[in-house]
C-alpha cells in the first residue's frame, strides 16, 4: 500500500531545481504545465502500473550499449531488461508478454548486428553517456546514446509501434533532438564548430496479432520472430539530419532560453509561479487518443483521484542519481 499523498505544492521546489531539467521535463511543460508540476515537481506516478515502452527501450538500449562496449561479443541470443519494481500489478496477460518479449527482443538484436556489422568495432567517442551542464544558472541534464567523431554524428535510439509517423522534416528546429545536439556542442570538444549529423535509429515494434493459425502463444511469437527476420527492414530503419553551428545558437537564443526565463521566472516569483508552472492546457488530456496519466485528478479533484498515485523517490528515474 503506497504512503498517503502530501498536498499538492504549486511553488516550484528546490529539489526540482536541484535535480536538473531535461529534455522530456521541458517538452511537458510546454504540452500542459499542470502536468510537469504534477509529474515532475510533485513527482506523482501512478501506482501499479507497469511502463512498458521503458521496459523494451530500456532492453533496446542496452543492446545497443554492450553490443558496442564489448566489441560484438555480446550474447545476441540473451536481452537484458530493466528490472521488474516490485509492487507492480502482474494480473492479466502480463507473464504472457514478458516471454513475448524475452524472445522477440533477441531477434532484433540478431537482425541489426547483421545489417550494421562494422558498427561494433567502430571507436565511438561517446555510448550512453549521462551529460550535465548549466545554463543561465539552472542545471541541464540528458543522456547522449551514441556519438561518433569521424564521420560526425550523434544517434538517438527510439523503440516506437508507429514508425512510419517519423519524418526528419524540422528535426533542425525541434526541441527533443536540438536539446542533446546543444549538449553535444556545449561540452564536447570541437562539437560547437562545425556542421555534424542528428541520427534516429528506429525499432518498430511487432504490429502482428495472434491469429487462429497461430494456435498458441508459442506459436505466435515464433511467427513474430519469424517475420522480423525475414524483414528486417521493415523493423529496423534510420533518418538523419544535418546540423549546423548556426541552427544550434538560434535553438539556444529562441528556443531554450525562453523556457529557463519561464522557470527562472517562477522560481524567483513565488506568487506568480501557479500561474506560470500550473497552468492546465485542456486540450491535452486526451491528445492522440491516450488519456492523461492525471485525468482523475484534474476532473474530479485531489481528492477523489490520490489515491491512484504514489510520490518517486527522483525527478529522472532514467538518469543515474538524483541530485547531485
Ligand atoms: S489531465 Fe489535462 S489539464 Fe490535467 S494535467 Fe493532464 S493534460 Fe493537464
Amino acid at each position: 500500500m503506497p504512503a498517503p499523498l502530501k498536498p499538492i505544492s504549486f511553488f516550484l521546489q528546490d529539489r526540482t531545481k536541484d535535480e536538473g531539467f531535461t529534455q522530456s521535463e521541458l517538452s511537458l511543460m510546454d504540452e500542459c504545465a499542470k502536468k510537469w508540476n504534477l509529474r515532475y515537481n510533485n513527482l506523482l506516478t501512478r501506482a501499479g502500473e507497469f511502463a512498458w515502452p521503458h521496459y523494451i527501450g530500456g532492453a533496446w538500449h542496452k543492446f545497443q550499449e554492450l553490443w558496442r562496449v564489448t566489441k560484438g561479443e555480446y550474447d545476441l541470443d540473451k536481452a537484458i531488461f530493466p528490472i521488474i519494481p516490485k509492487g507492480i500489478d502482474r494480473s492479466g496477460d502480463f507473464d504472457k508478454w514478458i516471454e513475448y518479449w524475452n524472445a522477440v527482443m533477441p531477434a532484433y538484436q540478431r537482425e541489426y548486428a547483421k545489417m550494421y556489422p562494422e558498427e561494433a568495432k567502430h571507436e565511438w567517442e561517446v555510448i550512453e553517456e549521462e551529460i550535465d551542464t548549466e545554463f543561465l544558472g539552472y542545471r541541464l541534464r540528458g543522456k547522449i546514446d551514441l556519438a561518433s567523431a569521424k564521420p560526425k554524428f550523434i544517434r538517438d535510439f527510439k523503440t516506437t509501434v508507429s514508425a512510419w509517423l517519423i519524418s526528419p522534416n524540422g528535426w533542425h528546429f525541434k526541441l527533443q533532438f536540438m536539446f542533446y545536439c546543444w549538449l553535444m556542442a556545449k561540452t564536447k570538444k570541437n562539437w560547437h564548430k562545425t556542421q555534424f549529423q542528428f541520427q534516429q535509429d528506429i525499432m518498430q515494434k511487432p504490429g502482428l496479432k495472434q491469429t487462429m493459425a497461430d494456435v498458441t502463444w508459442a506459436g505466435h511469437i515464433r511467427r513474430v520472430v519469424g517475420d522480423v527476420k525475414e524483414r528486417p527492414e521493415f523493423y529496423l530503419t534510420r533518418g538523419s539530419a544535418l546540423i549546423t553551428p548556426e541552427a544550434i545558437a538560434r535553438f539556444e537564443h529562441e528556443v531554450l532560453t525562453p523556457k529557463i526565463q519561464r522557470i527562472a521566472l517562477a522560481y524567483d516569483n513565488p506568487n506568480e509561479a501557479v500561474s506560470i508552472l500550473s497552468n492546465p492546457n485542456t486540450n491535452a488530456c486526451n491528445a492522440f487518443g491516450n488519456q492523461c496519466e492525471f485525468f482523475e485528478i484534474c476532473e474530479k479533484g485531489f481528492d477523489a483521484g490520490k489515491f491512484l498515485f504514489m510520490h518517486r523517490d527522483t525527478k529522472h528515474s532514467e538518469l543515474g542519481e538524483a541530485a547531485a
